[in-house]
């Protein structure tokens, strides 16, 4: 008998009953917006931003409304504007480029490894092109970021973290979004926390939070965070940052409280079921494990495996025939984007080179996400179902080379 998987790839968990049971009572209490307080009364946005802080061990947070707007913020805090080059990953999602756009700004391409992460040589030869590096952990794959920093370092380049997919993620023990001067996340309904849109901003830097803070939209509420800088950071800029409205709500805050205690609860789970897959693709004909190194914590939210240097009518071929057993894969190197964009040819807006390397790459990821719904049966069905069509275009083609 062939078997076939049933479940959804999109189906998300329930939000946590402590977390509907806080919504409700901000929607009976109808204070939804951030700075509608009473006397004394503390916001759940607040809440949720000094609790946020803590998970990650950060000096500030601010919750907005989504990961895109942390990343413009963070890029329009850190100076860039009109005109101005930004570093960042070739391989990412498409908010990404879309944040620099969206502050004037145009993406410097840096090339993506076997590893998934993003090539430091590469990188190395391109410092001198920018001030800033959106460095985005794409899929949930970190660089070493030991080698990143110092580099950055040596060379003045500030870096922004897009943690979209690494929240609850460690690097030699420290937390994804805590290498750079700002760490941005995403609270989407796809990634590690769900209120349907939402998103952080995290830093040490007292300047960079209070302009940050400024631009969300706290008009002169500022001194009502929990987890902002001192009154005196705004002295200043209070009179001259625009206000660019991207505030989270209480609505949100609230759905997310309970998820941010629960989050490495979470995190755990993730792993069983990428462990339980990884072992079950391990030793495939023709299929490469991307390798975790030991320096890393990883959140197994999603999984990829390379096809590499296979014909994409073989690639393509395989896709098929998962897809027809109920196993759901993506395939980033398809000549049209389908569903989502995450390469940086996909971008037109923004000018690139070609990349042979990372085309290369690119061409030969396949990518499957893991939620928290499957169960850790489901995932080494899927694994089955995988390593059997992989392995039958493989000995079909007589190796399915390119
Ligand atoms: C989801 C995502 C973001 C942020 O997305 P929002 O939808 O704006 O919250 C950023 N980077 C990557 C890689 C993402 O997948």
């Amino acid at each position: 008998m062939t078997e076939r998987f049933n479940g959804s790839f999109t189906q998300q968990e329930p939000i946590p009953e402590a977390a509907i049971a806080a919504a409700v009572d901000v929607m009976r209490e109808g204070r939804l917006h951030r700075y509608n307080t009473g006397p004394g009364e503390v916001a759940p946005t607040a809440l949720l931003e000094q609790e946020f802080a803590a998970t990650v061990g950060a000096q500030y947070c601010l919750a907005v409304a989504s990961g895109g707007y942390a990343m413009a913020t963070a890029l329009r805090a850190l100076g860039v504007g009109h005109g101005d080059k930004v570093l960042s990953n070739a391989f990412t999602l498409a908010p990404v480029p879309g944040a620099i756009a969206a502050v004037g700004a145009q993406p410097v391409f840096v090339g993506v490894t076997e590893s998934l992460t993003i090539d430091l040589d590469d990188l190395e030869a391109k410092l001198d092109q920018a001030q800033v590096l959106l460095l985005s952990h794409m899929r949930g794959h970190i660089c070493d970021m030991d080698r990143l920093m110092a580099m950055c370092d040596g060379a003045g380049v500030k870096v922004i973290e897009d943690c979209a997919h690494t929240m609850g993620a460690a690097w030699n023990g420290v937390p994804s979004g805590r290498h750079g001067a700002i760490g941005c996340y995403s609270c989407q309904t796809y990634k590690h926390v769900n209120s349907g849109e939402g998103g952080f901003l995290v830093t040490d830097d007292m300047h960079l939070a209070a302009k940050a803070i400024m631009m969300s939209g706290s008009y002169m509420l500022f001194e009502r965070h929990l987890a902002g800088p001192p009154k005196e950071a705004f002295d200043q800029i209070k009179y001259e940052t625009p206000n660019i409205s991207g505030r989270m709500d209480n609505l949100r805050a609230a759905i997310l409280r309970p998820q941010v205690t629960d989050l490495a609860t979470q995190c755990a789970r993730w792993n069983e079921r990428y462990y339980a897959l990884e072992t079950g693709l391990r030793d495939t004909p023709g299929l490469s494990i991307v390798e975790r190194p030991a320096q890393e914590t990883i959140v197994g939210s999603s999984i990829q495996f390379l096809l590499l240097d296979w014909a994409g009518s073989a690639v393509q071929e395989v896709i098929k025939r998962c897809g027809a057993r109920g196993v759901e894969l993506k395939w980033f190197g398809a000549p049209e984007p389908v569903a989502f964009t995450s390469r940086y040819d996909s971008w037109r807006y923004a000018p690139s080179t070609p990349m042979a390397a990372s085309d290369r790459v690119l061409a030969g990821v396949v990518d499957m996400r893991v939620p928290l719904t499957f169960s850790l049966e489901d995932c080494a069905l899927i694994a089955r179902i995988i390593r059997a069509e992989v392995s039958a275009v493989y000995q079909g083609q007589g190796g399915a080379q390119a």
